[in-house]
């Protein structure tokens, strides 16, 4: 044991390269820990298998898409398009490679030690790496935890990579299926819609809740059914898959309608997208005092756990489950142990996105939050039906919904589907932070044709001097 590190961080995604790279630039010796799992490796699930390659084949996606559907019509006749499935994932891993070694070089430019191996806690500043060229043991005074998260699944569901698999396989498919299950319609459930559907898969989305996207706004779970059944997407809500016959072909997965009744659906291949569970196993927990709250290292504003000197940050300390949080909870971490940390960590203001087209952001409260929180509440609504920048993409569906006090305008969160919107969210989140008004966005003459503009209109909608509706 010759090292003695100021700050060993456990897991190298993006809240533990962030973190390691913050706590070096303080000045900290830091190691960051990593053991190249499945879904990770430097730069985590995120840059390996979630975030970036997902984001790579949308982008495929979308110009499939356009081209099929739009091409013709601005004036791009497609002689004839042909798919390459293959292709587009070879881009994502291009992609993804450029990313994870832009990591390693940022870790070593800021003299983080790297190693690889498996870590866990092993008493008081102590951190042991088990790993294939030996085992070894740290000695530090901090320790973050930032090991992730792992997809889940339940019983009848368990993943064989073949016929039933998670994002992690389904980011890179070698061949396509006729005919694809998507069972949970979170983001990422109808990321892969959309991929997937582009690429001319029959897709069949199957969610157990009321909407698409449940956690956002019902309208515009519904705006995006619609758009989605436009595109040829089945959409199941309210419906439950029940079993799966996987011997069968083609599988038979049996589901639950909202009448209660139910229906055999053939299916080539199923994908799960029904969330991720926390990395905690093997971490040496219990043992060491760091305490659980259902399921997720329980941490306090600074990211510090039950045990003294250890901390906790991304998808294994709770939700949200985001690469942003994580990143953010990093930062607040390292400069915690460096005492220079001048905010402590607030969940009130993460955008949230899914990148499908259209795509979906909010941030900040609903309505219904916004009111049960007390406000006086004024919306604003903004449809894009006839919006110039909309109709100039090709993409009208979609509206900027805007909650504010009614007594003094304050900003208090946005509710958004439609053309580029996961740009848009980041204006709402800075005027969040300033504790801007209503008056201070339409104060802004905002850039001309934009997107951007959709949330100045429904600010002004909002202040009920709509010019655009
Ligand atoms: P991870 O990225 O999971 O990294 C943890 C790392 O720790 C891994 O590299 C793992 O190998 C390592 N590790 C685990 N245990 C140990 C150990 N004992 N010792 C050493 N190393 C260990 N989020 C967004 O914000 N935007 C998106 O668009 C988005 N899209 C997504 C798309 C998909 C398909 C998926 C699956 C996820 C997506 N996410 C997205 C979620 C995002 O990937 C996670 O929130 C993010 O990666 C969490 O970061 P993290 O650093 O906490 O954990």
């Amino acid at each position: 044991m010759s090292e003695t590190y100021d700050v060993v961080v456990i897991g190298a995604g993006p809240a533990g390269y962030v973190s390691a790279i913050r706590a070096a630039q303080l000045g900290l010796r830091t190691a960051c820990v990593e053991s190249g799992s499945y879904e990770g490796g430097l730069g985590g699930t995120c840059l390996n298998w979630g975030c970036i390659p997902a984001k790579a084949l949308l982008e495929s996606a979308a110009l499939a898409h356009n081209l099929q559907h739009h091409g013709a019509r601005m004036g791009v006749k497609p002689i004839q398009v042909e798919y390459d499935f293959p292709a587009a994932v070879k881009r994502s891993r291009i992609i993804t490679r450029k990313l994870t070694a832009g990591v390693k070089y940022l870790l070593g430019k800021n003299k983080v030690d790297i190693v690889e191996g498996r870590g866990r806690l092993a008493g008081p500043g102590r951190v042991a790496v088990d790993s294939d060229s030996g085992d070894r043991e740290l000695a530090t005074r901090n320790v973050i935890l930032a090991t992730g998260s792992v997809m889940k699944t339940f019983p009848g569901f368990e993943l064989d990579g073949e016929r039933v698999i998670g994002s992690r396989e389904a980011l890179g498919l070698k061949e396509l299926p006729g005919r694809m299950a998507i069972v949970g319609a979170g983001f990422v459930g109808v990321e892969f819609a959309d991929v997937f559907n582009a690429f001319g898969v029959e897709v069949t989305l199957i969610e157990a809740l009321d909407t698409l996207v449940p956690l956002e706004d019902p309208e515009i779970g519904k705006t995006l059914e619609r758009s989605f059944r436009k595109r040829g997407i089945r959409n199941l809500v309210n419906t439950r898959v029940k079993q799966l016959d996987r011997d069968a072909s083609p599988m038979v997965l049996t589901v639950v309608n909202p009448d209660g009744s139910e229906t055999a659906e053939e299916t080539d291949l199923v994908l799960m997208a029904v969330g991720r569970r926390p990395v905690t196993d093997h971490l040496g927990l219990d043992e060491n005092g760091v305490a659980l709250e259902d399921g997720f290292i329980r941490i306090d504003e600074w990211c510090r756990t039950s045990a003294e000197g250890v901390y906790a940050i991304g998808d294994v300390a709770g939700q949200p489950m985001l690469a942003h949080v994580g990143s953010h909870e990093g930062i607040i971490a390292a400069e915690h142990i460096a005492g220079v940390a001048k905010h402590p960590m607030t969940y009130g203001n993460i955008p949230s996105v899914g990148y499908c087209h259209p795509e979906v952001a909010s941030i900040g409260m609903s309505q219904a939050q916004a009111e049960e929180a007390g406000h006086e509440v004024v919306t604003g609504k903004y449809p894009l039906g006839a919006h110039g920048r909309a109709l100039t993409a090709e993409s009208a569906d979609g509206f900027v919904k805007i909650v504010a006090d009614a007594k003094y305008g304050e900003v208090l969160g946005v509710h958004m589907i439609g053309h580029n919107v996961s740009e848009l969210v980041a204006e709402v989140g800075m005027a969040r932070e300033l504790e801007a008004t209503l008056d201070e966005i339409v104060s802004h003459a905002h850039a001309h044709p934009s997107m951007a503009e959709a949330v100045m209109e429904a600010a002004f909608a909002a202040l009920g001097r709509a010019i655009h509706m």
